[in-house]
């Protein structure tokens, strides 16, 4: 068995080294980077402002303990309090696990608010919230799923956009909604403007928590810094992660003041969650995120994108792209081949980019990329899909 546990399909090239958006094997072999790590490098590779700051602190101090105030993380919460709808912030090392806590301030809130009996929570088809258990309980997705039953049943999976079933499902075991406001491993679908509202709407009337999962949206991927921001509503609870650490690892579960009335002294706990050297960096993601135009910015570039890619799908001689879709510049090229061969063929052309679904090629390019990088990648998706065509 090899010693690294065998879990992953991974490429059989290393990349080694990034500079901006463009990432580089052991070869040397050049590759444009519409990945971004999944949506991780969102500010491209070797950041001077982000180095700065990871190197600054790692000459001051790695680690203390929660045992002790963090200057860094009482600075960084305070920051995402000001920019969103949330009161109170838990750093973690992961997105599942801000998933994990969002769970729990639901839980804590029904406990402290005389309903333990509403233990459950009403998720969607074809999400993907991580790897716990708990995560993929919470997910019908098969891939997921198989191999770990049983799996408690603390959740009820209805379709993705379909607000009557939603309200069909909730009963008195009910506590939540929680689901992707765009949802990304599961092919690249944004939550619609009716579900949203709709959703929104059910939870207020039943008391319920809205908990949105932006693990991968969220920190302006769709030009807004939190993804619901395109919606016009605010959720009561958000899990965030990959963009804030731009590598780092470091996720965290926002929430309303009400939402976290049962997160007391106690409740939950992480021993590198919200460490100085995650701080440091997730300080100067924020600098760069809330830099005034910034998110103007990505507004401009995904409308040129997305105008690119569907002339790219229109003119492709293979008839390869059957539709754009997606969110900011978090987008869809829905393809008549199986997508996990389409990425494959499209690394050979260096172009990196990440199956999604069945049939859709994910594209998370950084934020910060330019029209010249557009172009290379439009080049670059139809000489794949005349070689895989
Ligand atoms: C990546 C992701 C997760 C899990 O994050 P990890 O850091 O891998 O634990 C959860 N939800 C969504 C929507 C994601 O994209």
């Amino acid at each position: 068995m090899p010693s690294l546990m065998p879990v992953y399909a991974r490429s059989p090239f290393a990349l080694v080294r990034g500079e901006g958006v463009y990432v580089y094997d052991t070869e040397d072999r050049k590759y444009l980077d519409f990945a971004a790590g999944i949506g991780v490098s969102s500010f491209g590779h070797g950041h001077p402002h982000l180095i700065h700051a990871l190197h600054e602190q790692s000459k001051r101090l790695w680690h203390a303990s929660n045992m002790y105030r963090v200057p860094g993380a009482e600075r960084l919460a305070g920051r995402l309090v000001a920019a969103t709808f949330a009161q109170t912030v838990f750093f973690s090392n992961s997105g599942v696990e801000a998933w994990e806590c969002a769970f729990k301030v639901v839980r804590s809130f029904n406990h402290a608010t005389g309903r333990a009996a509403r233990h459950r929570v009403i998720t969607c088809g074809n999400a993907f919230h991580g790897r716990t258990m708990a995560a993929i309980a919470a997910t019908d997705q098969e891939k997921l799923r198989a191999g770990f039953s049983p799996l408690p049943d603390w959740f009820r999976v209805v379709p993705f956009n379909d607000l009557q079933s939603v309200e069909t499902a909730i009963d008195d075991t009910i506590g939540a909604i929680m689901f992707e406001t765009v949802q990304g491993e599961g092919g690249v679908t944004p939550a619609t403007l009716d579900f949203m509202r709709g959703v929104r709407d059910l939870c207020d009337r039943h008391d319920l928590l809205l908990v949105l999962d932006e693990i991968q949206c969220g920190i302006a991927r769709t030009g807004r810094f939190l993804a619901h921001e395109n919606f016009g509503i605010a959720p009561d609870v958000v899990a965030i992660a990959k963009a804030i650490g731009a590598g780092f690892p470091l996720g965290a579960c926002l929430a309303t003041e009400r939402a976290a009335v049962g997160m007391t002294l106690g409740a939950h706990g992480s021993t590198t969650g919200g460490n100085p050297l995650a701080m440091a960096v997730g300080n100067a993601v924020l600098d760069i995120v809330l830099e005034p135009g910034f998110l103007a910015g990505v507004v401009e570039r995904s409308a040129l994108l997305r105008r690119k890619l569907q002339h790219l799908a229109d003119t492709d001689e293979t008839n390869m792209f059957s539709a754009v879709r997606g969110l900011g510049l978090m987008l869809g090229l829905e393809c008549r081949v199986p997508s996990r061969q389409f990425v494959e063929a499209a690394r050979s052309q260096g172009l990196l980019t990440a199956a999604a679904g069945q049939n859709v090629v994910r594209l998370l390019p950084p934020l910060i990329i330019e029209e010249r990088h557009m172009e290379e990648a439009c080049d670059k998706l139809r000489k794949t899909a005349k070689l895989v065509g």
